[in-house]
């Protein structure tokens, strides 16, 4: 499985270096922190660090370079982002089916996966582009489609966090803070509140209609364990306890 720190953010020649203190923001918001930063017009920059507010790590480690093939020299997949569909067809994917794409592929723990991303002004120039096995597109408005340098990467670097966490689970089943509790607690449960609200008259037992199975309905999506299922018994105790006042 990949670790989204497999994921190098390339920026080729950026010129502002507020939208480089924003990218390493963006990536580490997202988890990510491999930054490479191909010939930046003005590094480093107060702006940049400005910018990056509390990413300050992810721009000290960055590695700054003079060429493309410098920055992917330890890439076993390269990805480029663009906003124009260009004469050359290439294969190309949105950006939510590339990140599910990149975070399934099976990758040496030394390797890492590149995803290029151009200049303000005029992008990602044909010949970096064709170092791409897939290009990568943000869905946009047709008639305005080129976003802001950061904001293509907070894009891409959440649909990237998206998919690896849809890959891995946050909360797998066997990490519950306490386990389901069983069926006959739960059934416990069912028969305690049932004579519960037959005590207050909420259900008649001679009309029950749907009330006890919607119930049941409701606390089984609600997977219950042991302790709730005991503050749910101590209500129900509590109520049984008191006469109802009419
Ligand atoms: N003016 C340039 C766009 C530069 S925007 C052009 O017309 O190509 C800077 C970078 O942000 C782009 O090179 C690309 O890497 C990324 N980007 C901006 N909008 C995008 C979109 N809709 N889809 C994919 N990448 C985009």
């Amino acid at each position: 499985m990949l670790n989204l720190n497999q994921v190098k953010v390339v920026l080729v020649e950026p010129s502002h270096p507020g939208n480089i203190g924003a990218t390493a923001r963006a990536m580490k918001n997202m988890g990510l922190s491999n930054l490479a930063l191909v010939s930046p017009k003005r590094y480093p920059n107060v702006e940049a660090t400005a910018l990056a507010s509390g990413a300050d790590d992810v721009l000290q480690a960055a590695l700054v370079c003079d060429s493309v093939d410098e920055a992917l020299q330890d890439c076993s997949y390269i990805y480029a982002t663009t906003a124009r569909h260009r004469k050359l067809g290439w294969p190309s994917c949105d950006v939510r089916t590339a990140a599910t794409e990149i975070c399934s592929r099976e990758l040496d723990s030394s390797k890492k996966i590149a995803i290029l991303f151009g200049c303000e002004r005029v992008g990602l120039d044909n010949d970096t582009l064709t170092r791409a096995q897939t290009h990568i597109y943000i869905p946009t408005n047709p008639v305005y489609s080129s976003l802001n340098l950061s904001q293509a990467v907070q894009l891409m670097t959440y649909e990237l966090k998206m998919a690896h966490d849809g890959l891995n689970p946050v909360l797998p089943v066997e990490a519950r803070e306490a386990p389901l509790a069983s069926y006959d607690i739960v059934e416990g449960f069912y028969q305690h509140l049932e004579s519960m609200l037959t005590h207050i008259y909420f259900l008649d037992p001679k009309q029950p209609k749907m009330l006890m199975g919607r119930l049941r309905r409701l606390f089984n999506r609600a997977e219950l364990c042991e302790t709730e299922v005991h503050i749910l018994r101590g209500i129900c105790k509590a109520v049984l306890s008191k006469t109802p006042k009419d």
